[in-house]
């Protein structure tokens, strides 16, 4: 069962690299009104990245914490610096999270969600409002619990952690950037989207189509 698994995991990370493909230049369009303009090339750079590390995996002898724990590599070795680190710890975090699970039930799937929403606010030190990825993650991996807690279906639980992070994304058009190059901006940041924050609902939605 864990290569099936770990495929689906691999194929997630595809469809991913090809939605932020896609979006590449929306993305820096977004990040060029707040930011320096770089966020699809810079989310673009670190999913092929991505994609070309779990190429060379062997998907047939890997565990999905493997699959998580290559993508770290892969995009932090192709980003350095802002997304790259953010990213990496967070998938670090979700291979620990599935360390030893071959399955990607409902509570795997909660327990990669808070592992990806904690690695990241641990290590960009932010918090919630302050107009970055994590106002998408933190709604997104709390919706996937509360789904969990109630018993909900497979895609009840996908539906309300892709709503979460859907009005995560739109919720920092109403925020005043405190952290990175926006937060330069203060109050005429208000009414952007965050880019990092629409990003990260594409890749979550990636997610509910894929697991
Ligand atoms: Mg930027």
């Amino acid at each position: 069962m864990s290569e099936t698994a770990a495929r689906a995991l691999a194929q997630m990370f595809e469809r991913m690299s090809g939605v932020i493909e896609t979006e590449k230049d929306h993305l820096s369009e977004l990040d060029g009104a707040i930011g320096d303009g770089d966020h699809g090339i810079t989310m673009s750079i670190g999913f092929k990245a991505v994609t070309a590390a779990l190429a060379a995996l062997d998907l047939d002898s890997a565990s999905p914490s493997d699959v998580m724990s290559t993508a770290a590599g892969g995009f932090l070795d192709a980003v350095g610096a802002s997304t790259g680190p953010l990213y990496a710890t967070g998938f670090r975090r979700a291979a620990q999270a599935l360390a030893g699970r071959g399955h990607l039930d409902l509570a795997a799937c909660r327990d990669m969600l808070a592992a990806m929403s904690e690695g990241i606010r641990d290590r960009g030190k932010a918090q919630r409002g302050d107009k970055t990825m994590l106002d998408v993650w933190m709604p997104a991996a709390e919706a996937a619990a509360t789904a969990v807690a109630n018993g909900r279906s497979k895609p009840e639980f996908w539906k309300a952690v892709e709503i979460a992070a859907e009005n995560g994304a739109a919720a920092t058009a109403t925020m005043v950037a405190t952290k990175g190059r926006a937060a330069r901006l203060r109050e005429r940041s208000l009414g952007h989207t965050d880019p990092g924050a629409a990003s990260a609902a594409m890749l979550i939605k990636a997610m509910a189509a894929m697991l």
